[in-house]
C-alpha cells in the first residue's frame, strides 16, 4: 500500500494548488480546480456516483453502500482540502524520496545548500529506517493535505477492488482551507448528506483532534480629525492614539505569546494608521464558548468606552465568527464518530494522542453546520515549512485507520 500512497501523493503534488489569500475568489487559484478535475476522473473510474465539481471547485462524490441494508448503518463522509499553504516559498513542489532513512541531517538541496538539520528537527530521527518524502528546500511539501487525499483515494480504491462491505460514503474535496476555511464555507450540504464526517489533517502518528478553537475576527475602524499642528489644540483627534488606547485596554496576559493548552486569547495582529484613519485587526480565540463570547464582549465594551471618550471620532466595530469548537457539536447520537475513531486506532495498534488544537480544521466549520467532523493524523510532520516531511509508514497507518473506520461503520469489525 505504501507504494500506491507514494505514487498518488506524487501525482497530486505535481499539480500546483497553493491558495492565495489576496485573490478574493473561491477557489483562490486555478490549480485547485485542476486537482479537483483529476480526482473527479479517478473517482469516476472507480465507480463513484454523483460526482460534481461546484462553481467553487468543491468536489463531492458518492459511493453507494453494498450492505443488505445500508440505511441500518451511518452514512459517513471524508473531507480533505485541495490547497497547499502559502508560506512565502515557491508554490511548486518537487518532492524527493529517501529510501531507508539512516538518520542525521538531510541535504534537501545541494545547489542551494538547504538542509533539514536534526538539531532543529530532532523528530525526523524517530523515523530511522523508514522511507521519507521531503521537499527540495524551496517549498512546503503539501502533505498538508495531499497525503490525506492520497489516503482517501487509496483506501477507497482498495475497498472497491476488494468489494469490501461498506455503508453509504460521501467524499468532499474542498479548496482554500488554508485561507480561512473558505472552501468548506462554500459546501452545499445537500450534496454531502452524512451523519458525520472525518478530516485527515495535521500531524504525527496517533493524533486525534475534536477540540478546536472558537474563532472570530474583529476590525475597529477609526476616523479622526486632522489639523495642522499650529492650530491643533482642541481640534485634532488622533486615530493612532485611539488605536493604541484600545490595545492598552486589552489583557496583556491573554495574548498568543502568553497562553497555551486551552487558554484563549485576543490577538491584536495589526494596526494600520495614518493621521486621518486607523484600522485595528483582531483575532479572538477560545476553546470555551462562554469565554469566547466574553472576549467579544470585552472588545465591544472597550470600543463603547472609546466612543464616549472621543466623541468627535467615528469609531466602528465589526465582529464575525469564523469557526467553532468541534466538541460543542457533540451529542449522544453523533458521539459514535469519535468512539469509532478511537476503536480504529486501537485495532491498528496506534496509541492515540488527543490534542486540543490551537487552531481549526475544515471540521471546525462543518461541525457548526450540524455534521460533527473530528480529525485524525495524516502521519506527516512540520506542516507549513520547507522541512515538512512524510514518513511513508505513518501515512500508511493513517490509511489503515481509514479502512478500519469503514469496517467499523459497516459493522464488519467491532
Ligand atoms: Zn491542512
Amino acid at each position: 500500500m505504501k507504494e500506491e500512497l507514494l505514487e498518488r501523493f506524487l501525482r497530486y503534488a505535481a499539480v500546483t494548488s497553493q491558495s492565495n489569500a489576496k485573490a478574493g475568489t473561491v477557489p483562490s487559484s486555478p490549480g485547485q480546480r485542476r486537482l479537483a478535475e483529476l480526482l473527479a476522473s479517478e473517482l469516476g473510474k472507480l465507480g463513484f456516483q454523483k460526482i460534481e465539481i461546484s462553481e467553487y471547485s468543491v468536489l463531492t462524490a458518492f459511493l453507494p453502500g453494498n450492505l443488505p441494508d445500508n440505511s441500518a448503518v451511518p452514512t459517513v463522509g471524508w473531507v480533505a482540502h485541495l490547497d497547499t499553504v502559502d508560506a512565502g516559498l515557491s508554490p511548486d513542489v518537487h518532492p524527493q524520496v529517501i529510501r531507508g532513512y539512516q538518520g542525521g541531517d538531510i541535504c534537501l538541496n545541494a545547489e542551494k545548500d538547504l538542509w533539514m538539520r536534526t538539531a532543529e528537527h530532532p523528530e525526523v530521527e524517530d523515523y530511522i529506517g523508514d522511507d521519507l518524502v521531503v521537499t527540495d528546500g524551496t517549498s512546503v511539501l503539501g502533505a498538508d493535505n495531499k497525503s490525506a487525499i492520497a489516503n482517501v483515494m487509496t483506501a477507497f480504491t482498495r475497498i472497491v477492488k476488494e468489494n469490501r462491505p461498506h455503508g453509504n460514503i460521501y467524499l468532499a474535496f474542498v479548496p482554500d482551507e488554508e485561507i480561512g476555511l473558505c472552501g468548506a464555507k462554500k459546501m452545499d450540504f445537500s450534496k454531502f448528506p452524512v451523519d458525520f464526517a472525518y478530516t485527515i489533517d495535521c500531524c504525527a502518528l496517533g493524533e486525534v483532534v475534536y477540540q478546536t478553537f472558537n474563532a472570530g475576527g474583529a476590525t475597529i475602524s477609526i476616523k479622526g480629525v486632522t489639523a495642522h499642528p499650529m492650530s491643533s489644540k482642541g481640534v485634532l483627534v488622533n486615530p493612532t492614539l485611539i488605536a493604541t488606547d484600545f490595545v492598552q485596554m486589552m489583557d496583556r496576559t491573554a495574548t498568543p505569546e502568553c497562553t497555551e493548552g486551552t487558554e484563549g486569547f485576543i490577538w491584536v495582529n495589526s494596526i494600520v494608521s495614518s493621521p486621518a484613519r486607523a484600522t485595528v485587526s483582531i483575532k479572538i480565540r477560545d476553546h470555551n464558548r462562554a469565554k469566547y463570547e466574553e472576549k467579544k464582549a470585552t472588545i465591544a465594551r472597550a470600543v463603547e468606552y472609546l466612543k464616549t471618550r472621543y466623541p468627535r471620532a467615528v469609531i466602528e466595530l465589526t465582529m464575525s465568527d469564523v469557526y467553532g469548537n468541534i466538541e460543542d457539536a457533540l451529542t449522544d447520537e453523533n458521539r459514535a464518530s469519535i468512539d469509532m475513531l478511537y476503536r480504529a486506532l486501537e485495532i491498528e495498534g496506534v496509541q492515540p494522542k488527543t490534542i486540543a488544537m490551537r487552531g481549526g480544521t475544515d471540521g471546525s466549520y462543518i461541525s457548526t453546520q450540524g455534521i460533527i467532523t473530528p480529525n485524525y493524523f495524516t502521519g506527516a510532520l512540520n506542516f507549513h515549512s520547507s522541512c515538512e516531511f512524510m514518513p511513508l509508514s505513518a501515512v500508511e497507518k493513517s490509511t489503515q485507520v481509514t479502512l478500519a473506520l469503514v469496517d467499523l461503520i459497516a459493522g464488519t469489525k467491532h
